[in-house]
């Protein structure tokens, strides 16, 4: 993906697609080269603010909640009794959010290897990382990948993958080696939740992300689907593996009775991202 220049709109150019999105935008309020990738932020004219990592469409304002509750709540609501939490990527902060919302979760681990999207995201979007103080916070700067293979074995229940897409430094957070050392490091009934991308435009990676989990020991597995209007295609997914147990049901009561606000997420929100279109049934099943 790559973007091109127009006066007062930032482009995101999905060139394997031959597509773009655009957002119009008044100016570019910062922009600094990691050692790892390029982060910009922009103001946009209806989406609030906008951060970009190597010109992909990575936060907004007005959206954002879409994607990092869907991150969070359906795993979360899956497990039985979440209590230690690691987000792999995440720096902009808002899944962390989200599941420190969650009042049985202990401990939460947020491990980006980039700590400028964070310093970004505490500027820019500050309304995110409100829950980063929250003593049961640890928020780190290094390679995930490094991470889950140092992690004690049975020490987690839910790992969230809230990673850019498979270039890049997050290229090696789609493996079989990662998620070898992610099953390793749950514990048994434990959860690991990735964003796995729009189940039109990358239907082959998807697939070949189950079909990796699967090979790997994953008992059994879940894709998502829910909107993200700034993501390639605006319909984007995520992908539940669990260690041992079924995936299927989920705490439906408390969601019903949660104490939390949620925009998007409730119980029927739940139930219908598990419905999957024929195409993407055809493409996940294995002869
Ligand atoms: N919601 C976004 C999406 O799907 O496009 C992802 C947002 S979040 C900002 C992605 C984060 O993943 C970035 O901050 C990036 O630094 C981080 N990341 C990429 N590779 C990583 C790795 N190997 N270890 C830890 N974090 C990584």
């Amino acid at each position: 993906m790559s973007t091109f220049e127009q006066k007062n709109w930032f482009t995101e150019v999905h060139a394997d697609v031959e597509s773009a999105y655009s957002l119009k935008i008044t100016e570019k309020l910062a922009e600094q080269q990691s050692p790892f990738q390029k982060v910009e932020i922009f103001q946009t004219t209806q989406f609030g603010k906008l951060m970009t990592i190597d010109g992909c469409t990575m936060v907004s304002s007005r959206e954002n909640f879409l994607y990092h509750e869907m991150m969070t709540h359906p795993a979360l609501f899956t497990h039985d009794n979440p209590e230690t939490v690691v987000i792999i990527g995440g720096g902009d902060c808002g899944t962390l959010k989200e599941v420190l919302k969650h009042q049985g979760v202990k401990q939460a681990y947020q491990i980006d290897i980039d700590e400028v999207v964070t310093q970004m995201a505490e500027q820019y979007f500050p309304e995110l990382c409100e829950s980063n103080n929250d003593p049961r916070a640890t928020i780190m700067f290094d390679d995930g990948i490094k991470f889950m293979k140092d992690a004690a074995p049975n020490s987690i229940d839910i790992v969230i993958v809230d990673s850019t897409d498979p270039i890049g430094p997050g290229e090696g957070l789609f493996n079989h080696a990662f998620y070898e050392s992610c099953l390793t490091a749950l514990k048994p009934g434990g959860i690991l939740v990735q964003q796995s991308e729009s189940p039109l435009y990358h239907l082959s990676l998807l697939t070949a992300m189950r079909h990796a989990m699967e090979d790997v020991g994953f008992a059994d597995l879940q894709t998502l689907n829910f909107p993200q209007p700034i993501y390639p295609s605006g319909w984007w997914s995520c992908t539940l593996a669990r260690k041992s147990q079924s995936i299927d049901g989920f705490r439906e009561d408390d969601v019903k009775q949660a104490t939390f606000e949620t925009l998007y997420y409730n119980a029927e929100i739940h139930q219908a991202a598990k419905a999957l279109p024929n195409f993407v049934k055809k493409a996940f099943a294995r002869s």
